[in-house]
């Protein structure tokens, strides 16, 4: 494929290894990344170039280099040099070049700026292709090369010093009691015994508090014996976004022990859609086994308590139009239940021209939102779905993802556009009926 060269490559470096050194061990991890699945991917692509418009950032720059396909080029490469049944004809004859530090520092950017891991080029390839996945596990070489965004490298160095990117364990009392003083609701800390352990999105313990008080008042109006717990809080898909694959199994992992310690049955995650996917759907691997207890989502939970009438809503009858999040809904397959929660709130849903599974990202996941040299990008992609609420006509805009608002709140600041982003969670606890 032909492409442009990035008139501003971004890319950062940590660590004082050598140019040689980074590239042999993201070289090594790529080529160790390789099970059957993802050989048999980097054999399959037809370049039908299908993915291209699936891809909001492809869509919205018309800039070649975003095709989803081609982030992966050096992924591609070392399959073939390394790991193809011709690997030693191909380096015997040179047939593909071997990349080098200037690629990998290239390639940053497309891994990280311009690549959230919504997954929908991967719904979109005829082939089965998970670009998403194999995007992922391209991070996870640059990461072991010192070579990712230093924003995300920050970020990464708290969460393993912290076991959060928002706070240490041992403040997370003091930072409950401010939220249930500030939003007067018992918000219980550390508890030895109770049925649910509640996590939070790092927001929702700075300036998003009122998300975790809301759920603290559906969680108290239903009686729920639950407790948040020092030892495992911060549902984050940190390691998951930097390429820090043991960084996301440590946070996991942390989860899952400190509820089977607490005897809880069900681990409750908030409005979060990274943290879904690590804690859903990837923590069954890690863990080796079925996991001890029941993960749910936020919209999960909502709907099993109207459903069962354990809490009723009032209708707010107006129409409005939902964002599906990525990894809830096209990768955590959690399409009907926000809709069912949406019904029960009496909103008339007029569906983005794009939605559900094949809805657009919001343009901020996989750490896109906190990369701030992607901004300029994300502002650029926020267009998209900008227009795609606007053409609706609806009055309000919902989602039921944390990280989605934030990334919508800051889009339409960048934009001067005075439509609010709600969450799904907010308007329940809102209109909880008597
Ligand atoms: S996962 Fe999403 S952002 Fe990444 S290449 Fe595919 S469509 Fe684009
Ligand atoms: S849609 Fe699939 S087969 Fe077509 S170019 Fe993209 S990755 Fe290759």
């Amino acid at each position: 494929m032909s492409v442009a060269a990035s008139a501003t490559p971004a890319f950062d470096r940590q660590g004082d290894q050598s140019d040689e050194a980074r590239v042999d061990v993201a070289m090594r991890s790529f080529v160790s990344e390789f099970g059957v699945t993802a050989a048999l991917h980097m054999e399959s692509c037809v370049r039908c170039g299908l993915c291209a418009s699936a891809c909001h950032f492809y869509v919205t720059t018309g800039d070649a280099r975003y095709t989803p396909i081609y982030k992966l080029e050096p992924f591609r490469r070392a399959y073939l040099r390394e790991a193809s049944p011709l690997a030693p004809l191909v380096r015997a004859l040179g047939l593909v070049r071997k990349p080098c530090i200037t690629d990998l520092e290239q390639w940053q950017e497309l891994l990280y700026d311009s690549c959230t891991m919504c997954g929908r080029c991967t719904l979109a390839c005829p082939m089965g292709i998970d670009i998403a996945e194999l995007v992922k596990e391209a991070r996870h070489g640059m990461f072991k090369a010192g070579l990712v965004p230093d924003r995300l490298a920050l970020m990464d160095r708290t969460a393993r010093q912290w076991g959060s990117t928002a706070t240490p364990g041992e403040d997370l009392p003091d930072i409950l009691a401010e939220a249930a003083r500030e939003h007067g609701v018992a918000i219980p800390c550390d508890l030895d015994h109770a049925d649910i352990m509640v996590t939070a999105a790092p927001a929702e313990l700075g300036e998003h508090t009122k998300a975790l008080a809301d759920a603290a008042k559906i969680l108290n109006r239903i009686g729920a014996r639950w407790t948040m717990h020092q030892g495992g809080f911060d549902a984050s898909n940190i390691g998951f976004n930097n390429g820090d694959l043991e960084l996301q199994e440590r946070l996991t992992r942390a989860l899952v022990d400190t509820a089977v310690k607490i005897g809880a049955r069900t681990v409750l995650l908030p409005e979060c859609g990274h943290a879904y996917g690590a804690a859903r759907w990837e923590a069954a691997r890690w863990y080796g086994q079925a996991l001890p207890v029941r993960i749910i989502h936020m919209t999960e939970f909502l709907d099993e308590l109207i459903a069962t009438q354990r809490i009723r809503v009032r209708k707010i009858g107006q129409t409005a139009t939902f964002h599906d999040p990525c990894q809830i809904v096209r990768r955590g397959g959690l399409e009907a239940a926000a809709r069912r929660v949406l019904a029960a709130l009496g909103f008339e849903l007029i569906e983005l021209e794009d939605h559900g599974v094949t809805g657009y990202c919001c343009g901020g996941g996989g750490g896109v939102v906190s990369n701030q040299r992607a901004t300029p990008l994300r502002n650029k992609v926020f267009e998209l779905k900008k227009q795609q609420i606007e053409a609706t006509g609806a009055k309000r805009f919902v989602t039921s993802c944390g990280q989605c608002r934030i990334t919508f709140e800051m889009g339409a600041k960048h934009a001067h556009w005075d439509k609010a982003t709600e969450s799904l969670l907010e308007l329940v606890a809102d209109n909880l009926a008597d």
